[in-house]
């Protein structure tokens, strides 16, 4: 039987990380875990209770955050529940995307969500997606890519995809929502969003999602038949 390896993606926001990473788990049978869902999840508490972001506050507070993953067969993709609410839709607002990163920078926030993601990953056979997955969540990941895409291109990607649940939603708003995140995401102090050494660079903007996902699988099963 062919060896299970972990699968590492990071990027910028709206590279299409998910998306590779979904198609990727599927075809391989493994797990697929969306990182940045947890910390939109996590964002959405401190909004809804008004909880100050700072370590302090943070750590008493995430004593009440339980995340879960659960599968749902509709979508075929695991949707984010939080304290047993189905909270997919909700995360992905832009009221939750303009602070997200604010609430990712404090230091006890990722030590929550890290040691999570680690424990996701105790027996491989997973592809997981966000900023600091090849770096600090898996540095020892066999396979670990950086997707990349031209700013123009993502800012497209993100507003058709934003528009179809809000059709009042402005272009500018989301290019600066865009740039504020990639700005914060790769310069706080802890585990900033950075390539790791031995990271693939995939850029994907002259890619289709066919054509990405073939470049990206056979690297996979290079590594998959070296391991
Ligand atoms: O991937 P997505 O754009 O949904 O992530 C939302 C936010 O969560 C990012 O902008 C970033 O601030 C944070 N994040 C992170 N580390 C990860 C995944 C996401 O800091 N591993």
């Amino acid at each position: 039987m062919e060896k299970k390896i972990i699968i590492a993606i990071d990027g910028f926001s709206s590279c299409g990380k998910s998306t590779l990473a979904k198609a990727m788990a599927k075809a391989l049978e493994y797990v697929f875990v969306d990182t940045g869902a947890m910390y939109r999840a996590i964002a959405l508490y401190f909004l809804r209770n008004n909880i100050p972001f700072n370590d302090t506050a943070s750590i008493e507070a995430l004593k009440a955050i339980e995340l879960r993953f659960k599968y749902n067969s509709a979508s075929q993709k695991s949707d984010m529940y939080l304290n047993g609410e189905n909270v997919e839709q909700e995360i992905r607002a832009m009221q939750v995307s303009q602070k997200v990163s604010e609430v990712a920078s404090i230091p006890a926030v990722r030590v929550f969500a890290v040691a999570q993601q680690q424990a996701m990953g105790i027996d491989k056979g997973i592809v997981m997606d966000g900023r600091d997955i090849g770096t600090v969540v898996f540095p020892n990941a066999e396979l670990k890519l950086f997707v990349t895409a031209d700013p123009a291109i993502r800012l497209e990607r993100r507003y058709q995809e934003l528009l179809k649940t809000n059709p009042s939603i402005l272009k500018e708003e989301v290019s600066a929502n865009l740039q504020q995140r990639d700005l914060m995401d790769s310069t706080r102090a802890h585990s900033p969003l950075r390539q790791a050494d031995d990271a693939l660079v995939l850029d994907n903007t002259n890619l289709d999602r066919v054509q990405q996902f073939e470049l990206a699988m056979q690297w996979a099963m290079d590594k998959i038949k070296a391991s």
